[in-house]
């Protein structure tokens, strides 16, 4: 499946019931019959509506994606979802390492990159969010932070694990609160992500692919300026996609970059 730019990724979190999940994808499913738009569109619900938001989307524009999902692809794990499952009811992408699952769950870097792993054997494309809380940041630690998280991921999956990936740089300090880092700090960080992995791998030609998005308070009013600049592939709302006015109008804005109509 070929990823294309700009990647637009709506997670809904815990959030939404059937009627509203009806009422949003109904519009949106309209809204994109009637617009020439061939970009990657991923919409992640909680997982108990997966299968009927597959029923919806399918022969649509529109991807699946899952939120979570166990180690395991099967057996006594009283809770827990597997890939398999996800992949049986219509999934394509899995949101990995997000900072709710991190801070929530308690799940570490290593715990991440083995369901990576997971996730790309089994030919699905993983969503790996990465990033550094206010603390760091405020320590400097940006850098330090992300390549750690980037490191374990190329030490399990090998030097083509970003290939036919996507990474979302989400500053965890940004998620939901509505503080937007300035678009030259995005530029910087998904440049220094790029120049690592290429550094890290000494694959220069193959970087040229890698997919890297922006995650955290995005919205109508601040996605032209953040898809402007030269790094960013793509983003991924949360609370910007709950809503088919502003969701829509995303996407719309999207599609108008110019830059990605060279890709
Ligand atoms: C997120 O949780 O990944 C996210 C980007 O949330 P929000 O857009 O609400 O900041």
């Amino acid at each position: 499946m070929k990823i294309k730019k700009p990647i637009i990724i709506g997670n809904w979190k815990l959030n939404g019931n059937k009627a509203t999940i009806y009422n949003v994808l109904h519009s949106l499913i309209h809204f994109l019959k009637e617009k020439i738009i061939d970009n990657t569109i991923v919409i992640i619900p909680p997982s108990i509506y997966l299968d009927y938001t597959h029923q919806l989307i399918h022969n649509t524009k529109i991807f699946l994606g899952g939120q979570n999902i166990d180690i395991n692809l099967q057996g006594a794990f009283t809770g827990d979802i597997s890939l398999v499952m996800l992949k049986d009811v219509g999934v394509h992408y899995v949101l990995l390492g997000h900072s709710e699952r991190r801070t929530y769950h308690q799940e570490n870097n290593l715990l991440i990159a083995k369901k990576f792993k997971l996730v790309k054997d089994l030919c699905c494309i993983p969503i790996l969010c990465i990033g550094e809380n206010k603390e760091e940041k405020d320590h400097d630690q940006t850098k330090c932070i992300l390549s750690k998280q980037l490191n374990i991921i190329l030490d399990i999956c090998g030097e083509n694990a970003f290939d036919n990936a996507i990474i979302a740089y989400e500053p965890v300090w940004s998620i939901g609160t509505g503080n937007i880092p300035n678009p030259n700090y995005i530029q910087k960080i998904h440049e220094y992500i790029k120049q690592y992995i290429q550094i890290k791998t000494q694959k220069k030609d193959k970087i040229l692919n890698i997919s890297i998005i922006y995650g955290g308070s995005v919205n109508q009013h601040n996605i032209q300026n953040i898809l402007q600049e030269k790094d960013v592939d793509g983003v991924l709302v949360g609370g910007g996609c709950l809503k088919y006015h502003t969701f829509s109008q995303i996407i719309q804005l999207a599609s108008s970059i110019k830059k990605y109509n060279f890709n």
